[in-house]
């Protein structure tokens, strides 16, 4: 990372570009109202930092340890005026501010009927966010693999009646990328990208959908360590995009005994990603639990952890689901569960 001197030139900064270019960095150049920080994108070994500190206007130049430097909180001060939470703008919503976001839908498109109707339903209910799977991640090859599984011609046909949802009800929508040969599409009808949890670490596909500069919901894998998680956030911010809405799914479960949840909501990764980045985190308490009974509860805790919003799965008749049935709730519960939440939102808002 490079600071440049407050009154550094123009022509100064460009040098700096230069020079790091020659040993073949990139770099994500950040001007904030003072100063300019240029972040180092490549392999630090390769940078010789003393001889940056002597070029003109560098005030400093220095190796940053950290592996999610350019979404890091600490590492934010050096470039911007105010330590702050990042808002991702989409439409009319605004995700990381003072109001609660609510993204809810189907798990899968699985009709246009049963699209609209679920749209309608969770708008009225309060949500401010459609989503609806057509690239469905599924355990087996068996099961209905989303709109998208059927063909090409259906993708596009749920794309497109999604996109139209989000049109009529005034919401924003989003919907997963699983494969790179699926981006353009996703891109072209989708407000936001989401990755899902399998895919975390697949850098390439990250890289490539951070490219369609649209925010990003990047989930978090059911095995990675917070860790991890922002790394391969860093991947979407490399590519200069850092409308990055995180989000905390739940991780798989220790022990041998039965399970009473699908995976484990680790609650307290929310607060912990907070300090450590200004990117917006939300929850999935529909994954995390896999049981619509506890959907509620996670919902109201997940909130006074500090999350910036929800992602719940929504069906008017959770029982002819073709996916994730058990998990879903109806648009009278995710009414309850906004009142309940904003309230509480108030109340751990602003943070002291
Ligand atoms: C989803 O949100 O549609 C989904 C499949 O979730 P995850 O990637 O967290 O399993
Ligand atoms: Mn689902």
């Amino acid at each position: 990372m490079i600071i440049m001197k407050t009154d550094a030139t123009q022509e100064q900064i460009e040098g700096v570009i230069a020079e790091v270019k020659k040993y073949g960095s990139r770099v994500d150049v950040s001007r904030g109202r003072y100063k300019t920080v240029i972040g180092l994108i490549g392999d630090e070994r390769k940078i010789p930092f003393d001889h940056l500190t002597a070029l003109p206007g560098v005030k400093e130049a220095v190796g940053v340890e950290t592996r999610y430097k350019l979404i890091s909180r600490e590492y934010k001060q050096f470039y911007e005026e105010t330590v702050e939470h990042r808002k991702i703008k989409v439409g009319n919503v605004e995700i990381g501010g003072d109001e609660l976001v609510i993204i809810a839908g189907p798990c899968a498109v699985e009709s246009k009927k049963q699209l609209f109707r679920i749209a309608e339903e969770v708008k009225k209910a309060g949500a401010h966010i459609l989503r609806g799977g057509i690239f469905k991640p599924r355990s087996s090859v068996y099961s209905f693999q989303g709109l998208g599984g059927e063909g090409w011609e259906e993708a596009v046909g749920a794309s497109q009646w999604l996109q139209k949802a989000g049109e009529m009800f005034d919401m924003p929508v989003v919907t997963e990328v699983r494969g790179e040969a699926q981006i353009d599409l996703v891109a072209e009808y989708a407000d936001i990208l989401q990755i899902g949890a399998r895919n975390m670490y697949n850098q390439d596909l990250l890289t490539k959908v951070a490219k369609k500069k649209k925010p990003v919901l990047f989930k978090r894998h059911f095995g990675a360590s917070v860790e991890e998680f922002l790394s391969f956030a860093e991947y979407i911010a490399a590519e200069g995009n850092k409308d990055i809405i995180l989000c905390e799914r739940g991780i798989v479960p220790v022990g041998k005994g039965k399970e009473y949840t699908r995976y484990t909501l680790d609650l307290a990764a929310v607060p912990a990603i907070r300090k450590e980045t200004y990117l917006p985190v939300i929850v999935d308490p529909s994954h995390a639990t896999g049981r619509r009974d506890l959907i509620f509860n996670m919902s109201c805790a997940a909130v006074a952890a500090g999350a910036s919003g929800l992602m719940i799965e929504v069906h008017y008749n959770p029982a002819e689901a073709l996916v994730d049935g058990p998990q879903a709730i109806t648009s009278d519960e995710l009414k309850h569960i906004i009142n309940t939440a904003k309230e509480i939102k108030k109340l751990v808002m602003p943070e002291k």
